[in-house]
């Protein structure tokens, strides 16, 4: 197996409950997962969408690579793990990652990240995030099925990533449409999304 996320971001919302939800799984301190509003002007029109993000348990770990204390290991499944006990709270993983996935936690004087709720994956379970997400816009993916040229590997407002490979896998719908639109009167999602939406209303 390679585990890892796939968002959807045609259903994002930026409700924000999948922050919450890690958060309160992971002792309710820190969030792991944290969701980015990304704006761009396209063509005169303010478009917008959400990144839900959180470890992206890398092909290629930077987090692995620098750690002086060898607090991080890679499970067979891809789930990258770290080792509190082990963690001296330098922050080099910060540094490293591309994404600035772990996080400190100034309580405890160590650093943290996302384990991909290995506690609740070995009992069958889905990562709490998944779980809590009103509109299923994550999944938990296996990289062995991915079916190439049909779900993104990165989209505008990531970090690059060529260098440690995320797990981490893009969904638009068939017609591209993945941003909600900004116009005079309000936000709401893209012109062909309304279309289709006013059309099973009536
Ligand atoms: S996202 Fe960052 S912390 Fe997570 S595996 Fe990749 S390099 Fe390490
Ligand atoms: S819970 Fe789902 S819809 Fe809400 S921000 Fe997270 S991924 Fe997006």
């Amino acid at each position: 197996m390679a585990l890892g996320f796939l968002l959807d971001l045609s259903r994002c919302t930026g409700c924000r409950a999948c922050e919450t939800a890690c958060r309160y799984e992971h002792g309710g301190v820190l969030a792991f997962r944290r969701v980015q509003r990304v704006e761009r002007q396209v063509a005169g029109t303010l478009q917008l969408c959400f990144l839900s993000l959180a470890c992206n348990h890398c092909e290629h770990p930077e987090c692995f690579r620098v750690c002086p204390q060898r607090a991080y290991s890679k499970r067979r499944d891809g789930v990258v793990l770290h080792s509190p006990g082990r963690c001296n709270g330098c922050n080099t993983c910060i540094r490293a990652c591309p994404f600035q996935a772990p996080r400190y936690n100034p309580l405890t004087g160590k650093t943290g990240k996302c384990d991909l709720c290995v506690h609740r994956l070995d009992a069958g379970l889905s990562p709490a995030c998944i779980e809590a997400c009103p509109v299923k816009a994550l999944h938990l993916l296996d990289l062995r099925a991915e079916r190439e040229g049909v779900w993104q590997r990165w989209v505008y407002g990531l970090s690059d990533v060529s260098l440690t490979r995320p797990s981490l896998r893009f969904k638009i719908n068939p017609a591209g449409r993945r941003y909600f639109a900004r116009r005079p009167g309000g936000l709401r999602e893209d012109k062909g999304e309304g279309r289709r939406r006013r059309a099973d209303a009536g």
